[in-house]
């Protein structure tokens, strides 16, 4: 019967039904018929070998077998279950479990060492780490590759190759191994130490499908099938070689793994998949990080710039409800005496209540600091406004003083005095006013003669070195001052007609006055010139960032679909694939977003400095910046993830 020797015992097959079992199975082609027709039984423990000429249907065989294509026509039975009745999810799962593949090409992940090719199948199924690690030196030594272990794939030789592609195909454990021309490429030496192997596994339990074109090869088999044009020509029939005493074979110690899935072990694994693939590129990695880090930093900096001149804004806007009127002359004031001479023009006027004037010195060159310039070095710089006000300011905004005396500012006998916010006090280290406390302004001291309670309406002046105006001399340059009105309720309007020619009856033009009408206006063109700006600048950077991230990923599926189908076809579910892809576009989206909020703070910071602004940035703010890019980062990748998960596993490793 099989004229293969006389210690062999063959036997019937122990089990009445086979294993896997094709009925007039027919698959077609536009075109072509690749298969047609096709009865085949295989049983458990069986070593058959399919030969036939090329292009007679040998991988489209195996490959249906495998679970990796499915017929047009006809039925495929897996342990006496209809596979067409199967979910693919589920197809995919038992494909993993009960199919080992062996190919012509080893088809291995070049830059990984053989222990991680090794276990590529237990990963893509999400296999517990501590079950990979059990199984994957005993299965590498079964192959004689344990002094390789660490060697990156690509280093090894073609024979060792295809011994590292047997023993993934095994480790596993799967009931059936298929092979498709697993000597094709190996000379006649490797050639036969691959098929030894399989004959090893075969003798210890599992069933062995090997397609060849190698007569002397084939002619090892139990069994040979033999193809042309599609259909089943001839088969020498099913029959079973045990193993006998001759034979000793090492088993993986610990028996049979226990195959669990763990979902923290996949979703690590899946990271760090991610991370390695942006490592191989780190340049272009780091460019794309750069892309997001601009657009959410954008963004960050739109937000708290908006915040910061809103919060200026809407403090006049919410003190002057309804009764209050300002008003500034064309130029600015060249004198305080000027100043006082239209403040008390102003107080004439019925309706008014009380009259003060304030101005806005640019902080960066007032530098309020608490000690002479050059006393210290690298003082930290002062965040907040530096304003000029009389007491009559402070007054009509409400503001209370804690301490110290707010008619200072208003007469402070020649020498230059300040009240300072508590905000301001606080940075400035200054606990109370007093004989002899002094800060500096433009290198100059100033004495502190109170520190503000309550801003009142103005909750700048929290933050605020409040500058008397006897204090600030206007020398060459002309003082912004505004004169601010208290008026009765509902009386700004009538005032705001007659101020301009009251002030300056000859030239009316050279005041204008501002209501709360105007103010609004103001703060509508604020939070539209500067932050919408940025935003739209932001929001087209993140755009341009997620396109060519996506086309990175894009370009990366590509050039990686060999690898892609072999995790597909070692059982990798789709929805993994795809999010190992979304994975990457996250981490790149947030690295760049947590850089791009880091900057987009300290530029709103910056500019607001500048601007004499108190800087107001909304804690959520960052987050916006971190949530942007990881938003978009996860969008640059869904294209390329949803074509990595179309990939079909059975033609592309046929390329
Ligand atoms: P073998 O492995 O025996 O050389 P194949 O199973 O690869 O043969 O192919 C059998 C026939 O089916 C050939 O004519 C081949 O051109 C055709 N074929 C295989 N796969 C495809 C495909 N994806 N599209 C069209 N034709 C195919
Ligand atoms: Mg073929």
């Amino acid at each position: 019967m099989s004229g293969k020797g006389e210690e062999e015992h063959v036997l019937e097959p122990k089990s009445p039904s086979p294993i896997i079992s094709l009925r007039n199975a027919s698959r077609g082609f536009p075109g072509t018929k690749a298969l047609s027709g096709v009865h085949l039984d295989i049983y458990s423990g069986e070593f058959l070998a399919i030969v036939g000429p090329s292009g007679s249907g040998k991988s489209t065989l195996l490959n249906i077998l495998g679970l990796l294509d499915t017929p047009t026509a006809g039925s495929y039975l897996v342990h006496g279950n209809d596979m067409g009745e199967v979910p693919a999810a589920e197809r995919a799962s038992l494909r993993a479990r009960v199919f080992g593949f062996v190919f012509q090409e080893s088809h291995m992940v070049g830059r990984d060492a053989a222990a991680r090719n090794a276990v590529l199948g237990l990963r893509a199924r999400g296999v517990a780490w501590k079950e990979q690690n059990r199984l994957v030196i005993p299965t590498l030594r079964r192959f004689g590759l344990e002094g390789r272990a660490a060697t990156p794939a690509a280093m090894l030789s073609g024979g060792e190759r295809q011994r590292l592609a047997m023993a993934r195909a095994v480790i596993g454990a799967p009931d059936v191994i298929l092979a498709d021309e697993p000597t094709g490429s190996l000379d006649t030496a490797n050639g036969q130490i691959v098929v030894d192997h399989l004959r090893e596994l075969q003798l210890t339990g599992t069933t062995v499908v090997m397609v060849t074109h190698d007569p002397a090869i084939a002619a090892t088999a139990d069994r040979i099938v033999t193809m042309r044009d599609g259909e089943i020509v001839e088969d020498t029939g099913h029959k079973v070689r045990v193993h006998d005493d001759a034979h000793e074979h090492t088993y993986v110690e610990g028996g049979q793994p226990k195959l669990v899935r763990r979902r923290r072990d996949e979703i690590i694994d899946l990271t760090a998949d991610a991370l390695s693939t942006l490592t191989i590129r780190p340049a272009k990695a780091l460019l794309l990080v750069l892309a997001f880090l601009l657009g959410s930093g954008g963004l960050v900096a739109a937000v708290g710039l908006s915040e910061s001149a809103a919060v200026k804004v809407t403090a006049r806007i919410d003190a002057a409800s309804n009764d209050e009127v300002r008003a500034t002359r064309d130029g600015g004031y060249a004198s305080w005496k000027q100043v006082s001479t239209d403040l008390a023009a102003s107080r004439l006027l019925s309706g008014v209540v009380d009259a003060g004037v304030v101005a806005d010195l640019p902080a960066t060159e007032a530098q309020p600091a608490t000690f002479r310039p050059g006393a210290v070095l690298e003082a930290p710089a002062f965040i907040g406004g530096v304003r000029i006000a009389d007491a009559a300011y402070l007054r009509l905004q409400g503001a209370t003083l804690l301490s110290g005396d707010s008619a200072l500012l208003d007469n402070s006998f020649g020498a230059p005095v300040a009240v300072l916010g508590q905000g301001a006090a606080r940075q400035l280290g200054i606990a109370k006013p007093g004989p002899g406390v002094v800060i500096w302004l433009y290198g100059e001291p100033v004495a502190v003669a109170g520190i503000i309670d309550d801003p009142g309406r103005d909750p700048v002046l929290e933050g605020a070195v409040v500058v008397g105006v006897g204090s600030y001399p206007i020398a060459s340059t002309k003082v912004n001052a505004s004169l601010v009105l208290r008026t009765h309720t509902g009386a700004p309007a009538a005032i705001a007609e007659v101020l301009p020619k009251a002030l300056s009856p000859a030239a009316a033009e050279a005041i204008t006055v501002q209501t709360v009408a105007d103010l609004r206006d103001l703060k509508h063109g604020i939070n539209t010139d500067l932050g919408r700006m940025v935003a739209i600048v932001s929001v087209i950077l993140l755009v341009i960032a997620s396109l060519s991230a996506g086309t990175t990923m894009y370009l990366g599926v590509l050039g990686r679909s060999q690898e892609i189908a072999l995790r597909l076809a070692l059982g990798m579910r789709k929805s993994a694939l795809a999010s190992m892809f979304l994975m990457e576009g996250a981490v790149v989206g947030v690295l760049g977003g947590t850089a791009g909020s880091a900057v987009g703070v300290g530029a709103a910071l910056a500019y607001a400095e500048n601007e004499g602004w108190v800087p107001v940035i909304p804690a959520t703010a960052a987050l916006w910046g971190i949530g942007a890019g990881l938003l978009s980062g996860l969008l640059s990748a869904v294209y390329p993830a949803a074509v990595a998960s179309r990939a079909n596993p059975a033609q592309l490793i046929r390329g």
